[in-house]
């Protein structure tokens, strides 16, 4: 199904969830409130059901990544979290109350709405910690705070979050003492505990049980590390070797399967069924990949994947003209990508007109592709440099990979740029750079297939820019749907 489609249908169906409560509220046909009493229950409904949902768009639903991408799993996540934040926060001052609320516990307005203090207090102390926690989200990049502190602190507040947010709920709600709605509290409540539970504690214990050894590590370019690993002799026939596919990422953990210290990167071998290695290509930026580039041989790794889709319209009859753009390491799902053709059944995909343009800083940065996969066995494949930061003897192309340098090497290789298929792979400024271009060449979205290693919503892109607009517009179907069935 083509993956436009896919993920709007799939936000119609999340969409569908969201309102589920709201939906079972409808059906009990109780006695009509005053319209602001009642859109106040609604907001709260909506905003508590979409936090309980969070938990399964943080990216670690393997199926979910696997059809629906990387980006669209913590899109929905970062963009669902604002409004849940805003609904709720405005929920309390929609109540026809004798008191308008002071943010204080008022006993009148309190036995007006039917709470009492302790559910009060959760219900305030929920709403502080999820502004909070959505605050250090915002300001994660620019605030110096270690990726994993941060990740504790998230962590942390989200599971403070949903069950303050549920004490209130079950004993604030004004529907949630129906039993069908209760029920649905709780199950919603098990999921969201059940996927915490998952990743820090069930995956961290299945991982123990199935560690990987390093078998070599090696510079092959400037800070550039290839780290091959594979399972123990002794492990091999009991555990399962790790299903993924060409382009997949996996988070990695070094020396122990404890949660938090672990970090994604693509794989950059290919499944193959003669090798068990899996391989990845690792540049040496902070403490974690320093790390990596300090490993020895068999020393333990653990793995948690695999995840992600990018590439998978590689394969596809139609697009007969490929242009792959890697900024980076960025070069390693797209080697993953360029392998995975050459090892295929069908003889086709290596007819097509491929164009490979390769950014570096500098050149002793590139790592020599040649030596890593048969590029032979291409019959229309050109692989084009470019260097921002040339030395005296570089003769390639020079440049960033902007709308001047893409035009040229587009021009320069007769791709016909509208027709072909973009799969783009590297930092978010060098992503937005390209997809920027190619969109002002008339590229349309869904001809570019991109993975960025930084999630950054505020980074300017027409892929961005069409979430926002999503977002928006889900926003309002939902709180115009809640209005609606309030005035009714
Ligand atoms: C889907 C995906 C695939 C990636 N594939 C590769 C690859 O094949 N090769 C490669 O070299 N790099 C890859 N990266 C980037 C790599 O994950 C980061 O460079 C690495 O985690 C940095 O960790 P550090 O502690 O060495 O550096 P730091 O200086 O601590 O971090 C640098 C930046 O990396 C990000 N980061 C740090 N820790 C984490 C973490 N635990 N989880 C998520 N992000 C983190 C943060 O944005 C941080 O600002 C990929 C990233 C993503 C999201």
């Amino acid at each position: 199904m083509h993956s436009n489609v896919l993920s709007l249908i799939s936000l119609i169906l999340y969409l569908g969830v969201v309102l589920l409560p709201l939906g079972l509220s409808l059906a009990l046909n109780l006695p009509q409130r005053p319209w602001p009493d009642q859109l106040s229950s609604h907001f709260a409904m909506i905003g508590f059901n979409l936090i309980l949902l969070e938990f399964l768009t943080t990216g670690r639903l393997k199926l979910l990544s696997r059809l629906l991408g990387i980006d669209w799993a913590l899109q929905v996540h970062q963009l669902l979290a604002r409004l849940a934040a805003l609904l709720l926060l405005i929920h309390p001052f929609l109540y026809t109350l004798p008191n308008k609320p002071s943010g204080l516990y008022v006993s009148s307005d309190a036995q007006f709405l039917g709470i009492n203090l302790a559910s009060s207090l959760t219900g305030m102390l929920a709403l502080i910690t999820l502004i909070i926690l959505i605050g250090l989200a915002l300001t994660r990049q620019n605030s110096g705070l270690r990726y994993e502190t941060w990740r504790a602190s998230h962590a942390i507040m989200a599971l403070l979050v949903v069950v303050l947010g549920f004490h209130h709920t079950t004993h604030a709600g004004r529907f949630s003492q129906e039993p069908w709605i209760l029920i649905y509290w709780q199950i919603a409540l098990a999921l969201a505990l059940l996927s915490i539970a998952w990743v820090y504690l069930i995956q961290p214990l299945i991982q123990a049980q199935q560690a990987y050894q390093v078998v070599s590590i090696r510079e092959v370019a400037a800070r550039i590390w290839e780290l091959v690993i594979e399972r123990p002799s002794s492990t091999k026939s009991s555990t399962p070797s790790l299903k993924y596919q060409a382009g997949q990422f996996v988070w990695l953990k070094i020396g122990h399967p404890r949660p938090l210290y672990e970090n994604p990167f693509s794989i950059a071998s290919c499944p193959d069924e003669n090798s068990t290695q899996l391989k990845f290509l690792i540049k040496e930026v902070g403490d974690f990949t320093h790390q990596v580039s300090q490993l020895n041989k068999d020393d333990r790794i653990f793995v948690d994947g695999a995840y992600g889709n990018f590439g998978q319209k590689i394969y596809a009859p139609e697009t007969q003209e490929l242009v792959l753009i890697a900024g980076g390491v960025g070069i390693a799902p797209v080697l993953s990508l360029i392998k995975s053709l050459t090892k295929s059944s069908d003889p086709t995909l290596l007819k097509k007109k491929i164009v490979l343009i390769y950014g570096n800083r500098a050149p002793e940065q590139i790592i020599d592709l040649a030596k890593m996969v048969n590029l032979q066995a291409f019959e229309q494949l050109t692989q084009i440099n470019v260097i921002s930061e040339p030395n005296q003897a570089w003769q390639g192309e020079v440049g960033v990979l902007d709308a001047a340098t893409l035009n040229r090497i587009l021009k320069s290789t007769g791709i016909e740029v509208t027709k072909a298929q973009y799969f783009v792979c590297g930092p978010a400024v060098m992503i937005d750079a390209v997809e920027n271009t190619l969109d002002e060449m008339g590229v349309q979205l869904n001809q570019i297939d991109s993975e960025k290693f930084q999630y950054d919503l505020t980074q300017k892109n027409p892929r961005n820019r069409r979430s926002i607009v999503t977002w928006l517009m889900a926003s309002a179907t939902l709180i115009g749907l809640a209005t609606y069935w309030a005035m009714r």
